[in-house]
């Protein structure tokens, strides 16, 4: 039988340590870690990731800051906000939801953020710090997704392991991160020939395409871990329902698998606890507190 990667169950775990680790160090921090989340215009959808992550925050006691500014702002006053937020001392991590209009230069936004409160990971000093595999903040889902196989006694280091997608925000970070941990990573794209064929070679297969059931059971070996980072919501056969799914057949692929995560509840909890994680962490800097939530983060020794 194969085994569930339970990423809801494990971060209610982790959240219960980063609950008990805030309500130890407030006392010498004098005040509660917090997260400041910029949203631009009304995207439903980034309207429910807001709502998640601000409710998680008040789960462990991360105060959260929600800016949502309207889709006629100019990009000079966002990076004004971006600026102020950078010294504000109540602040250790920031984030700005994407997407974001098209008319803002989303790269330059991002790059106004001070690294140490980039809790999202995507300045470019982070993912240049992440390329030269020094500590720096790391971005969320990638960091999950390690937690997630560490948690489960599930080794990296010298397997085969193929990672569909090549993005900023998940297949890049997520192979070096993996390289990082001595794993043997491919990283596959939409030009990759044969692509079933190369994630046949797969001990871990990482998809992270956003394509609806792009991974059946050709792509995948026998005894493979298979992990499901796409997520879409698709009609029903009854026409007023939806339903959730990933990038995998899962049907198609759960016999042949020795693990595997479920859309929803496998990756997408993870995602939001590891920002949690990496906005305590940014406090706990910023106080010198105790480091009893190092094995939290994705290690950098080779
Ligand atoms: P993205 O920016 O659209 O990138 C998709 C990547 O997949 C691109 O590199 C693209 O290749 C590649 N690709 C697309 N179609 C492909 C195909 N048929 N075969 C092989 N590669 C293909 O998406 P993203 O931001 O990385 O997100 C990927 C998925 O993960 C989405 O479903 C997203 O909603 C989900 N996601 C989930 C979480 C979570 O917490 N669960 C977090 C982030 C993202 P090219 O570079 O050649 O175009």
């Amino acid at each position: 039988m194969s085994l569930k990667l339970d990423g809801k169950k494990l971060s209610l775990k982790i959240e219960q340590r980063l609950n008990d680790y805030i309500s130890i160090n407030k006392k010498t921090a004098k005040r509660a870690p917090g997260l400041a989340v910029i949203r631009i215009g009304e995207d439903p959808a980034s309207g429910v990731y807001v709502n998640n992550k601000e409710k998680a925050c008040s789960r462990v006691g991360i105060k959260s800051f929600i800016f949502h500014l309207k889709d006629d702002a100019e990009q000079k006053e966002v990076e004004q906000l971006i600026k102020k937020l950078n010294f504000d001392k109540n602040i250790d991590g920031m984030l700005l939801q994407l997407p974001i209009p098209k008319k803002f230069d989303e790269q330059r936004l991002i790059s106004y953020i001070n690294p140490s409160k980039d809790v999202d990971g995507l300045n470019e000093i982070n993912i240049g710090k992440l390329v030269k595999n020094e500590s720096a903040m790391r971005s969320c889902t990638p960091a999950g997704i390690i937690n997630l196989l560490r948690s489960h006694n599930i080794t990296i280091e010298g397997k085969k392991i193929v990672v569909i997608g090549r993005s900023l925000l998940v297949g890049k970070p997520l192979s070096l991160m993996l390289l990082n941990l001595n794993g043997t990573v491919t990283m596959t794209h939409s030009k990759t020939l044969n692509l079933n064929k190369v994630c046949r070679e797969a001990d871990i297969l990482i998809a992270a395409a956003g394509k609806p059931n792009l991974v059946d059971s050709s792509f995948v070996k026998e005894g493979a871990v298979i992990i499901d980072v796409g997520i879409h919501r698709l009609k029903s056969s009854d026409k007023n329902q939806t339903r959730l799914c990933g990038d995998v057949l899962l049907e198609e692929v759960i016999s042949k698998v020795s693990a595997y995560t479920p859309v929803p509840g496998g990756v997408g909890p993870m995602t939001v606890t590891m920002l949690l994680v990496n906005t305590i962490f940014s406090w706990q800097k910023q106080f010198s507190l105790s480091s009893t939530l190092n094995d939290l983060l994705p290690k950098t020794p080779r």
